[in-house]
């Protein structure tokens, strides 16, 4: 017979040794039954195969299909992690949320039975690691961070990039990196095999799209790498098309799950809906509608809203909010039907599927049922997250009723059945403007397969879809676009550059638009963290130090530069806490919804319009509370709710009597913390020690931290339009603050400001802002912004359209704006 073919005989060589090591792992007979059901533990051989004999590969499987469970634990099992094994170094394993990488460390933990201890997660600012971790779970900023303190990642022996196919930017910058760390790694190990072991990265996806990575010539220079599916999903989910798409999404929701649960079998439901206060809408109803598991109303949030203002951009709504910017169009007050413009007359007499809820069996077994409602959003404390993961009471159905966060990577047990809106809130970002929307709008195909993937998990399930099949196959993309290609780059371009990569020629599995890398780099150049020649400066190496968005760092730099280093951290703090201005919250305030009459509907409405009212009253207090001394800059007014909060015994009450979010505000305490030991160990005489408590600040201090928090958003300075030079014909005299137009000063794509640049644009305040609430007569000259914001024009009524708004704001002077410019 022939001899082995060279490879061949290499090949089985390496087989007998890596079959040698293995770690011994008991588990229960349970989960050792549940595992052999998945279709990735029936591949278990071919991945590591491919592993061994390859540094990249990627790993596809349907949701459900066990990648993010097993692959860590076949890696763990195979030695890897193993400190006296032959690949010592941990396992890291990423995800985009926090939620996921919490949760499935712990689920892995339980699965790995006897080696439950060496399993453990990594977030910010929390974590279960120990000197015996084996099998991290983090999130990718996590990762991102470590790789820019230790570029070879030293302490690794494999990476497993968990939902590639979300594409996010830290997972396209993460993989982008890792191209490189790889080859590091195995030139290194191929120097000294004794000393380096090279890393093993594997990349996986739920989505087949997946060229971006394997077609990519720039991105793996050792080649494409090989592609291991795992087919076949554990149990069927049937899909059931809704026959017309409904625009008032949240009411139609109510009706479909309230149907839901008289008419289906036993199981859980999970909800997709869009944001926050869509959640605690339904929520309340499906608690007053059916017999409530719950004794005591869970707490997630006094704001209640009518559904007409939830299905949109309900965040926007604030006291005194401009109706037209922010209301929903549709007068959407009777019962009937209302068909989307987008679904064509055939639709309606195509059935689709029984149309979905003509499973009738055990009827009369749900009647009594009670109902189990549960919350899941971002920003919804961890522990109570944690809540969907234990059995409901007996007798109760679970509800969980999500945002996207439920999405991916969560396995919440005993979900039977998915209801999807088939819309997502997504923030959009315009390159010429840098005006940043947030839209509700469709989902991708891909996305609504994966939301009724999540039915199937622990069951065969059913998915109720809010949309047409029309809707679906018109409108829906394949692909949502990755986040890279519609965020501000300043970041992430500063973070390349100071790790020394190139931006133009890094091996972006997308490459963004150069326009956006080039408005980046001017930032950075104005903020002066670069130099002309595109360099990074002293200064750009030291914000680089912070874990800030480049203008945060540059606030607080200038911060202790002027010796008001402790107050500045709580402003810093204050504006950068991961979750504070977001669309769900912006600036950590809850808003209470708009008492506007014409959203009364019902006596229980009425009801619920007293309550605004009450609310209403009690938020202004609240904001007047916050507003002392902060001379009309929201930035103060944010930096002053951190500062009180830190003399409060009871965080979380005082959170909730002044309207802001509790975990934003521990977020931002430990960011205070974070920040002010970076600051020390870089400049150890600007602060003494950790300063929780500070006095409030004077005037003259307030002052500076306003000039100190401009130095940030130097390229973001806006004239009240009618003292601009050539002032623009205002059709009318403003009526509210709010109305009164505001010219930006500085295109934010070129240097130099010109009269015909398209990016100069007419801005106006946020309804939220202090300054709001000043007579139009007396708003400031000057204004610096943090953000400019649109409402979606689908959000508006068609006569007018959505106004630019700045938020958050702080007034300057002229004199200011001089001293910010010789400053920076
Ligand atoms: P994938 O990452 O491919 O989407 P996972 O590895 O997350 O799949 O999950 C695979 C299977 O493991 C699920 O379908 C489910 O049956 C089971 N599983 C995962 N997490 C849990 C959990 N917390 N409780 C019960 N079963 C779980
Ligand atoms: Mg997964």
């Amino acid at each position: 017979s022939d001899p082995l073919p060279p490879e061949l005989e290499t090949k089985t060589a390496t087989d007998a040794t890596r079959k040698a090591y293995s770690v011994a792992v008991e588990r229960t007979p349970e989960i050792q039954e549940a595992r052999l059901q998945l279709p990735v533990v029936a591949e278990e051989q071919k991945i590591m195969e491919a592993i061994h004999n390859n540094d990249v590969v990627v790993v596809w499987g349907a949701t459900g299909s066990g990648k993010t469970t097993q692959v860590p634990q076949f890696l763990y099992e195979a030695g890897y992690g193993a400190p006296d094994g032959p690949t010592p170094g941990m396992i890291g394993v990423t995800q985009p949320r926090r939620v996921a990488a919490v949760s499935m460390s712990k689920r892995v933990g339980d699965e790995l039975g006897s080696e439950k201890a060496k399993v453990a997660y990594q977030i910010r600012f929390d974590t279960s690691t120990s000197a015996k971790t084996a099998v991290k779970f983090m999130t990718d900023g996590v990762l991102l961070r470590e790789i820019s303190q230790d570029f070879i990642l030293t302490k690794y022996s494999a990476i497993v990039i968990d939902e590639a196919h979300e594409r996010s930017v830290n997972t396209d910058i993460l993989i982008g990196m890792l191209s490189r760390i790889v080859d590091l790694r195995a030139d290194l190990a191929k120097k000294d095999p004794k000393k380096n072991k090279p890393l093993k990265l594997i990349i996986m996806s739920a989505t087949l799209r997946i060229s971006d990575f394997t077609d990519n010539k720039r991105l793996f220079r050792q080649g494409p790498p090989p592609l291991l599916k795992a087919e076949g999903r554990q149990y069927e989910v049937t899909n059931h098309f809704a026959r017309k798409t409904q625009r008032d999404y949240v009411e139609e929701m109510f009706r479909k799950v309230c149907r839901g649960h008289r008419k289906l079998p036993r199981g859980g439901m999970l909800v997709f809906l869009t944001g926050q206060n869509e959640i605690t809408h339904l929520a309340k109803r499906l608690r007053q509608t059916f017999t409530s598991s719950q004794s005591k109303e869970v707490t997630t949030g006094k704001v209640q809203i009518s559904p007409e203002q939830t299905s949109l951009e309900t965040e926007d709504i604030e006291l005194g909010a401009n109706k037209d910017d922010y209301h929903d169009d549709d007068g959407s007050d009777s019962d009937d039907s209302i068909i989307t413009g987008l679904d064509n007359d055939e639709d309606k007499d195509e059935f689709e599927d029984e149309g979905g809820f003509d499973i009738e069996e055990g009827e009369t077994e749900s009647e009594e049922l009670k109902v189990h409602v549960l919350p899941l959003y971002s920003q919804l404390p961890t522990n109570q997250q944690m809540r969907v993961f234990d059995a409901p009471p007996e007798g109760s159905r679970l509800i969980v009723l999500a945002t996207n966060v439920a999405e991916t990577s969560l396995t919440i047990p005993g979900i039977r059945y998915v209801f999807d809106c088939g819309r997502a809130k997504e923030k959009k970002y315009d390159l010429t403007t840098g005006v940043q929307t947030f839209e509700v709008g469709w989902i991708s195909k891909a996305s609504a397969n994966q939301r009724a993937g999540r039915a199937g998990r622990t069951g065969p399930g059913h998915c109720y879809r809010l949309y047409s099949s029309a809707v679906f196959e018109r409108d829906f993309d394949e692909y949502a676009e990755p986040e890279i290609m519609r965020t501000p780059l300043e970041a992430v371009v500063l973070q390349l550059k100071s790790m020394g990569a190139p931006v133009l020629g890094f091996p972006f599995p997308t490459p963004p638009d150069r326009t956006n890398l080039q408005k980046a780099e001017n930032l950075l150049l104005y903020l002066g963290a670069v130099s002309l020649d595109g360099k990074v400066t002293k200064l750009g190496h030291e914000l680089s130090l912070y874990p800030l968005n480049p203008r945060f760092a540059r606030i607080l730099v200038m911060g202790v530069a002027q010796n008001l280093t402790a107050q500045t951290i709580a402003l810093v703090a204050a504006l950068s806490a991961p979750e504070l201005i977001t669309p769900e919250n912006k600036l950590g305030l809850r808003e209470p919804p708009l008492a506007d009459p014409s959203h009364i509907r019902t006596e229980q409405d009425n009801v619920e319009a007293e309550e605004r009212s009450r609310l209403r009253k009690a938020y202004n207090k609240a904001l007047a509370k916050l507003a002392v001394n902060a001379k009309h800059s929201d930035c103060i007014k944010l930096n002053n709710a951190v500062c009180a909060y830190a003399y409060e015994s009871d965080g979380d009450a005082f959170c909730e009597d002044m309207f802001l979010n509790a975990k934003a505000m521990r977020e931002a305490g430990q960011l205070r913390q974070q920040l002010t030991s970076i600051v020390r160990a870089h400049r150890p005489t600007a602060l003494s020690a950790y300063q929780t408590k500070l006095p409030a600040p004077s005037s003259s201090e307030v002052n500076l931290l306003a000039q100190i928090c401009a130095a940030g958003f130097i390229d973001q300075i806006a004239l009240r339009a009618d003292l601009a030079p050539i002032p623009p014909e205002l059709p009318r005299k403003p009526k509210t603050a709010i109305d009164v137009p505001y010219l930006t000063l500085f295109s934010s794509t070129s240097q130099r400001a010109s009269k015909e640049d398209p990016a100069r644009q007419y801005v106006y305040l946020h309804p939220s802002s202090l300054l709001a609430r000043t007579p139009p007569a007396k708003l400031p000259a000057y204004i610096i912004y943090s953000h400019l914001q649109r409402a979606a024009p689908s959000t508006v009524d068609a006569t007018t359209s959505p106004k630019t708004r700045m938020h958050p704001l702080t007034p300057v002077t002229r004199p200011q704006i001089v001293n910010i410019a010789l400053n920076t």
